[in-house]
């Protein structure tokens, strides 16, 4: 089956007791059993929930896995990821992460003694260097936010080869419609499910998928265990979600392309990131691991001023000021006060984070209202 039919169908089944098509909110946190021990496959929701179920298996199908976990929220899954390693392993993770990953790496799990080495991944040969008999991970995540830069998942994944190290994949940004990191090589795909999944700024969750069973033991076993779960509310709302996930992600590319081609022409901006353009240092990669370039966009200004920045945001009408993205709405933020304020000023700025940097999550709405949305605010 193709992504569009699987988004649609995948681990959904008419109602047994109804017909209803759509999968029903089994709002219940337990299972009548005819005998001690002797029930339909469900004994307690932290564990089992239909509803959940058929998201799970739906989100593993869309990835081309073989098993989905969902969460309460993107953390949450990242959590359990972390929850594999021991006292003493090592994880390199790419230097250009989403925020809360930084934060629960350095400040929950570096203390129960889990080492982590951060590093540009953009150039695949300082994670080939940082690699010892301790290291157990390797994170990547790809497209990075809010610079957009691209990592070669396949080239990264090539190095764990035979060697015990799992690598993990924050595929938010790109959705699995755009890319398959299971495809490329990696171990473990993350997702903030609060994001393209969801669509639609309403559910706050997160997923993991994989193929192994093994590591799916492992996983679903922590995920029982520590059991931060999503509610079977939550998983209907982003079932729904994923039906339209294809379409929505189409419209977003192609409205992010036209919103990036608008800013490279403007003579107050200064830089426009986007993997689909020629320009983008790893546009190459991107066409090889991508379907399209994705829904998010980011540029800086002529006049490198958080004033300048802040007076542009605050003129914008259609876009939203706002943290999150991935929702059918535009959404515009200025990551070195909002994202990224918490980061000193010299060490975001290595990583391209300046003053006036401006990131955009292009919605799906009219793209000539976008673009003349920016047009006004640049004016
Ligand atoms: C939002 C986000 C997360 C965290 O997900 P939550 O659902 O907010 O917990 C992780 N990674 C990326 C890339 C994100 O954008």
């Amino acid at each position: 089956m193709k992504f569009a039919t699987k988004a649609i169908h995948a681990g959904q089944e008419p109602d047994t007791a109804t017909g209803a098509i759509m999968t029903p909110i089994y709002q219940t946190s337990t299972y009548v059993q005819a005998a001690p021990g002797k029930h339909k496959g469900f004994e307690y929701s932290r564990t089992h929930n239909p509803t959940r179920k058929a998201l799970e298996n739906n989100i593993a199908a869309i990835e081309d896995g073989k098993f989905g976990l969902c969460f309460g929220s993107g953390m949450a899954a990242e959590d359990a990821v972390i929850k594999l390693l021991n006292p003493g392993d090592e994880v390199i993770s790419t230097n250009d992460l989403y925020g809360g990953t930084y934060r629960m790496f350095t400040k929950i799990f570096a203390k129960y003694g889990i080492k982590f080495h951060f590093t540009p991944m953009t150039d695949v040969d300082n994670v080939k260097t940082l690699i010892n008999d301790r290291t157990r991970m390797i994170w990547v995540e790809t497209p990075t936010n809010p610079m957009l830069n691209i990592i070669d998942i396949e080239a990264v994944a090539s190095l764990a080869k035979k060697k015990n190290i799992w690598v993990v994949v924050d595929n938010t940004f790109a959705s699995p419609y755009l890319q398959q990191p299971l495809n490329l090589g990696a171990h473990i795909v993350v997702h903030s499910a609060t994001k393209y999944l969801g669509g639609h700024s309403d559910v706050v969750m997160g997923a993991l998928v994989c193929k192994d069973p093994a590591l799916a033991e492992k996983l679903y076993f922590i995920q029982n265990s520590c059991g931060a779960i999503p509610s079977p509310h939550d998983c209907f709302l982003v079932l729904r979600g994923i039906k339209t996930l294809h379409v929505r992600m189409d419209r977003h590319c192609e409205n992010a392309e036209k919103v990036a081609n608008y800013l490279l022409t403007h003579p107050e901006v200064a830089k426009v990131n986007w993997p689909g353009l020629e320009q983008h240092s790893n546009h190459k990669v991107a066409r090889k691991q991508m379907r399209h370039f994705g829904g998010m966009v980011s540029f800086t200004l002529k006049e490198n001023k958080t004033e300048r920045a802040v007076a542009l945001l605050s003129k914008l009408k259609v876009f939203s000021l706002a943290e999150s993205l991935g929702g059918v709405e535009s959404l515009c933020g200025h990551p070195a006060t909002m994202t990224h304020a918490s980061i000193p000023k010299e060490e975001r700025e290595k990583t391209g984070v300046v003053d006036s940097l401006i990131r955009l999550s292009v919605g799906i709405e009219d793209a000539g209202d976008l673009i003349g949305d920016l047009k006004q605010a640049l004016a």
